[in-house]
């Protein structure tokens, strides 16, 4: 679904990425691990888009997507999810207005039946339409992520980028939202290409991991190929240990 070939990217001097190369594939749960500042979130980012690179590129769905045309992109754009670690909702929107926005922007929908889609996403994320009529600050840390969740796939995507879902969730949460992302994994048949800092998440939900440092891929297999590899910042990340 996603090919990276011979990236590079820059900012002014600095390099975050140097000749790196990975590929998403369809259905599969992919985590992007690395130490702070070693260019995931940037990696995240090429991927949507939102970065030029210096050199190499980047396709989505088998489209250059720095090369496709901007009726192109928003073509592309419709076909993934993107939950973000912040600022994941509008706070002067209600919980329904949030996952409704997307839906009256890009789909031409009478409002009854933008009703019921709505209504149905946050029924998959365990929202109910009682919650739905709250605003952002009157609802607990757990249900923003999930209603963010719903915004996410409001239009129905087959890509879903996570920037730290479980970021700011205690361990109960933190194990609901999984099992939740896992479930509509299967359901949805999607595939997930997330970021990840923690450990828990990484193992419970990721099919691979590709591992970031020195500014490219080290890595990639399984959780249990990965933390097997005798590489230094793989022995550090995975076991604490100081390579
Ligand atoms: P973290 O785990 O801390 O979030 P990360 O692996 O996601 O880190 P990135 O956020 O991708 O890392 O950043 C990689 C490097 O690029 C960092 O050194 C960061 O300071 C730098 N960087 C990111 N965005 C920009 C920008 N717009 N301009 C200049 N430098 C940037």
């Amino acid at each position: 679904i996603i090919q990276i070939r011979n990236l590079s990217t820059r900012f002014g001097q600095f390099v975050v990425h140097q000749d790196l190369n990975l590929e998403v594939r369809k259905g599969e749960i992919l985590s992007l691990v690395g130490g702070s500042g070693s260019g995931k979130t940037t990696l995240l980012r090429q991927m949507l888009g939102l970065e030029q690179p210096a050199h190499g590129t980047v396709q989505v769905f088998g489209e250059d997507i720095h090369r496709a045309s901007a009726a192109h992109l928003q073509a592309l754009r419709n076909r993934w999810g993107m939950l973000f670690q912040h600022g994941a909702l509008f706070s002067a929107l209600t919980a329904f207005d949030n996952v409704a926005q997307p839906m009256r922007e890009l789909r031409a929908l009478p409002e009854d039946l933008i009703r019921d889609a709505v209504l149905l996403k946050l029924d998959m994320v365990g929202i109910s339409p009682r919650d739905a009529l709250k605003m952002p600050a009157d609802l607990s840390g757990g249900m923003v992520k999930r209603v963010a969740l719903a915004r996410a796939l409001a239009l129905e995507p087959e890509l879903l980028f996570l920037d730290e879902p479980t970021a700011g969730l205690d361990p109960d949460l933190s194990d609901s939202f999984v099992n939740l992302i896992r479930a509509l994994h299967r359901e949805l048949h999607l595939t997930v290409v997330m970021v990840t800092h923690d450990l828990d998440t990484l193992f419970e939900l990721s099919t691979r991991v590709a591992v970031l440092a020195e500014k490219h891929v080290i890595a990639n297999g399984t959780p249990e190929e990965v933390i097997a590899m005798p590489h230094p910042f793989v022995k550090e990340f995975f076991l604490g240990e100081r390579g």
